[in-house]
């Protein structure tokens, strides 16, 4: 017997019974994180303790929710079992490890191999079929080390407050935000954190994070302060309330040239919560799979990667239906 895997809007395992990442209301399905693109209103399920905890912040109302702690091993049909390993992306998130007749399968969702300060470390489980998320697949996107990007960051923030700005950072609000509050201790500049971006920091706090204090964004106030909020396509902007401001872009897309014009801010910091291209090809040598399937971003081009370099590795595409053979070759 082989694993089946159809993607559609998430990926249905047959075996298993089960969605993962659906992004629609499904029967049931495990949830690797709590960024919105990987949920959806579902009957039940299952999600590591700080995930179900940062979904009904974000998505409240009634579910059935299976909580399953980091390296518990459960059965999910009764040829079946699950496991949860930290994923390295935000808290909480998960690298889904299903076994079972066919060998282990090992899905990543969203992922980050280097140590992030807003997330617990990324496991490496060895698996027979893994299926990996390739946002940045490509050799260009290498990210330079954190403290390189965060003595950085502190610098833009330090001159724009002597210059008399406010120095506004655009970060997701789940995440990112975390990880730069954390990285600017150092700076010992005061934070204002936009409304949403608050009451999820509050929850790290609850599972064990430490941060610089902060504290609600307040326009009459915010001279002297950073402010973190979401970047401006996002909802609840605050930039028309500060005037006197400097912007920056804190995303791993501020590598791609012309990132500053594209998102029409005064400067932009490449620290991403992903994978970057080494990661990526690292991840795969530790995982030691017999297959692998790649999915989001650049799948195709990092599945040809993975295949000059000798691996067993394909895209997966929209509405694609996979019998997974571990002794096919395709
Ligand atoms: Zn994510």
């Amino acid at each position: 017997m082989n694993w089946e895997v159809q993607l559609r809007k998430g990926l249905w395992i047959p075996q298993a019974d089960c969605w993962l990442d659906a992004q629609f209301p499904a029967t049931r399905s495990v949830v690797s994180h709590a960024h919105s693109d990987h949920v959806g209103r579902h009957k039940e399920l299952i999600c590591s303790p700080p995930t179900a905890r940062l979904l009904r912040a974000r998505m409240p109302g009634r579910r059935i929710e299976h909580i399953l702690p980091f390296g518990h091993k459960e059965a999910l049909t009764k040829d079946v079992t699950i496991t949860l390993h930290p994923a390295g992306h935000i808290l909480g998130s998960s690298l889904i490890e299903l076994q079972g007749e066919p060998g282990t399968l090992l899905y990543t969702g969203d992922f980050k191999l280097r140590p992030s300060l807003a997330s617990e470390n990324c496991a490496t489980p060895k698996a027979d079929i893994l299926i990996m998320e390739t946002t940045f697949g490509l050799p260009k996107y290498v990210f330079p080390p954190d403290d390189e990007i965060f003595g950085n960051i502190i610098t833009f923030c330090q001159e724009a407050v002597a210059d008399g700005r406010v120095p506004v950072l655009f970060c997701y609000s789940l995440g990112k935000t975390q990880e730069v509050l954390r990285a600017l201790q150092p700076a010992g500049l005061p934070v204002m954190l936009h409304d949403s971006a608050l009451r999820l920091t509050r929850i790290y706090e609850q599972f064990g994070f430490t941060f610089p204090a902060y504290r609600p964004f307040n326009a009459d106030e915010v001279g002297g302060h950073v402010v973190i909020c979401p970047p401006p396509h996002q909802k609840g902007g605050l930039l028309n309330r500060i005037h006197a401001r400097r912007t920056a872009l804190i995303s791993g897309w501020a590598l791609d040239p012309g990132a500053r014009y594209r998102f029409r801010c005064d400067a932009a910091f490449p620290l991403s919560d992903h994978a970057d291209f080494n990661d990526l090809l690292q991840f795969v040598e530790l995982v030691q799979p017999k297959r692998i399937l790649t999915l989001h971003g650049f799948a195709k081009e990092f599945s040809l990667t993975l295949r000059e370099r000798g691996w067993d590795a394909w895209a997966i595409g929209k509405e694609n239906q996979l019998d997974l053979g571990l002794g096919v070759s395709g």
